[in-house]
């Protein structure tokens, strides 16, 4: 069973101003599809066919680098469509008084992710995880790579993802990654995020 590009959930422009929709179009029709399609190049004819996403990258020091590489791709892509809406609003319930015992307030902890996401140097990703007592944590990778992955830094399973590639952002915002930070909260579905909270 070969993995396929998720629909985008909204169209191109539903995220305009904040993301713009040429760069939707790319992102979406583009990258994330290259990586899809490199991963199954990269898993044909072996048992990794048989497993999920989430299986691959929870062992994915098994595996040879193009499987990381567009494994994660797959994965962080497929998560960051789903927690971005034209709605935006902000969080409520269990996942809002996780947030505050964490970080102290919503402001706080979008400032650590927003430090996350400017202090990554080169290629990557910033997140917000549950770790493996319940905890939520900011963290970042290079490149592909998530906090799935048995060989990342800070583990856990990511509730938020930002992608800090440049072709996540160049085209509106060329070299401001802090501005895209900032604007990203925008277009936060914070009902998607709560959903995986509390999965
Ligand atoms: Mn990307």
């Amino acid at each position: 069973m070969a993995f396929t590009l998720p629909n985008l959930p909204y169209d191109f422009n539903a995220l305009e101003p904040h993301i713009d929709a040429r760069t939707m179009e790319i992102h979406h029709g583009k990258h994330h599809n290259a990586y899809v399609t490199n991963l199954n190049n990269a898993i044909a004819g072996t048992d990794a066919e048989k497993l999920s996403i989430e299986e691959i990258c929870k062992n994915i020091s098994k595996y040879p680098v193009a499987v990381r590489n567009n494994g994660g791709g797959h994965y962080n892509h497929s998560l960051f469509w789903t927690v971005m809406s034209p709605k935006g609003g902000s969080p409520s319930g269990a996942l809002a008084d996780a947030i505050n015992a964490a970080f102290g307030s919503l402001d706080e902890m979008k400032a650590k992710f927003n430090a996350a996401a400017g202090g990554r140097f080169g290629s990557g990703w910033a997140w917000l995880i549950k770790d493996a007592s319940g905890k939520l944590v900011i963290t970042s990778t290079p490149n592909q790579d998530n906090p799935l992955m048995d060989i990342a830094e800070v583990k856990g399973t990511p509730i938020l993802g930002l992608d800090v590639w440049e072709h996540a952002y160049y085209l509106n915002y060329q070299n401001r990654r802090p501005d895209y930070a900032a604007a990203f909260w925008n277009v936060v579905n914070w009902n998607e995020v709560a959903k995986r909270f509390g999965a």
